[in-house]
């Protein structure tokens, strides 16, 4: 087909080599989440399952798995006011604490099971400080913030989701309006950039976007955190919060990875009651994990970051192994093998710019 007179007129700028039209197409999504407010990212409808501060930690996770989510807004209602946020991060600590008394300190595992179900939310922050491990930050942020100053905030405090607050016109009380999250972010640019992210055809690898193996002798797979399907489940959740990370790749004998552990599959463990047996291995509880699961989705060094966007515009996310593929074996590697991880705040890190999330908000 000869192009047309009109069609083969080039557009200003599209002489311009590979590299800058990738940086192009990073300054045009900047500007796009910088014209764009928390508003613009709802979707036309949803629900928020707020949880009240007074409730016991067992009413709390039953709600959270009723409902399907595995995070939620706490409201202290004797204030009017919002007081932070239920993530998986408090169950692993639950679970943590759970463990320092009933098997660390030998007490009745009955008496603390009653004592740690019965808890109310409100009293979360006072196991961090027993367990030693960091208060998470009171974040928030209002609706009519700019997606861009929303995604720094919580590029720079390390948080994955950020609540969204405004005022009722009416009463002037405050009102929790929404959670902003890594992937709602991101699926925006994905639904809302379809030609820049086309010019992202850069490798993963030389974008250098995740977290890779360096290689050392003694532990191959340095810096990353890794079990084996025999690893205890209560090692796995020692990493995720010492760590501060959500999920561990399990490999086997050859390094090559054979699944994954997420710190969802923790609510599995609340679900079945099994959360007082952390000796159980990996491989064990893995096999309780519900059948709704969607699988482990692994990538190459060697795909783009357009292949990653279109992904996420396509499913929910939230993290991909990165495997040696067909280029590693050629090279005297295994194919599968364990050679990285990237999540939605690498991919999110990315597309911001670490200079921009060095500056103040
Ligand atoms: P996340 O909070 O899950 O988005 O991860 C935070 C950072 O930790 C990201 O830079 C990830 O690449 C990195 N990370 C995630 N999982 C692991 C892991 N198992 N071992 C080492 N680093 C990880």
């Amino acid at each position: 087909m000869q192009p047309s007179r009109k069609t083969s007129r080039r557009r200003a700028g599209s002489h311009l080599p590979q590299e800058n039209s990738h940086e192009a197409a990073l300054h045009t999504i900047r500007m796009m989440l910088k014209g764009r407010t928390g508003y613009d990212a709802f979707p036309v409808s949803f629900r928020l399952i707020v949880l009240d501060t007074k409730l016991s930690v067992t009413r709390a996770l039953q709600c959270l798995l009723a409902n399907n989510v595995v995070s939620a807004p706490l409201w202290n209602s004797q204030k009017s006011a919002f007081a932070g946020m239920l993530t998986l991060l408090d169950i692993v600590h639950l679970i943590q604490y759970f463990y320092k008394l009933s098997a660390g300190m030998g007490v009745n595992y009955e008496s603390v099971k009653k004592d740690v179900e019965r808890l109310p939310l409100e009293h979360l922050r006072a196991i961090e400080k027993e367990l030693g491990v960091a208060e998470p930050p009171l974040l928030s942020a209002t609706p009519n913030a700019s997606m861009f100053d929303a995604a720094k905030v919580l590029m720079q405090t390390h948080a994955r989701r950020l609540p969204l607050l405004d005022k009722d016109s009416e009463t002037d009380h405050e009102v929790i309006v929404s959670v902003l999250t890594q992937y709602r972010l991101l699926k925006f640019v994905a639904m809302n950039c379809p030609t820049e992210i086309l010019q992202l055809h850069h490798s993963l690898r030389k974008l250098k976007i995740g977290t890779y193996v360096s290689a050392s002798g003694v532990r191959p797979f340095f810096p990353l955190a890794t079990a084996t399907l025999d690893t205890p489940v209560f090692d796995v959740v020692q990493m995720f919060s010492e760590r501060s990370i959500s999920a561990v790749p399990i490999i086997n004998e050859d390094g090559v990875v054979v699944d994954m552990y997420e710190t969802v599959d923790v609510l599995t463990l609340v679900r079945l009651g099994v959360y007082q047996n952390l000796d159980l291995t990996v491989g064990e509880a893995l096999k309780t994990r519900s059948p709704d699961f969607l699988g482990v989705v692994i990538c190459n060094a060697s795909d783009s970051l357009r292949t990653l966007l279109e992904l996420i515009k396509k499913r929910r996310v939230h993290r991909l192994v990165v495997v040696e593929g067909d280029e590693e074996e050629k090279q005297g590697g295994k194919k599968g093998r364990l050679l990285g991880i990237i999540t939605l705040s690498d991919v999110l890190r990315y597309l911001i710019g670490d200079q921009e999330i060095a500056e103040e908000t």
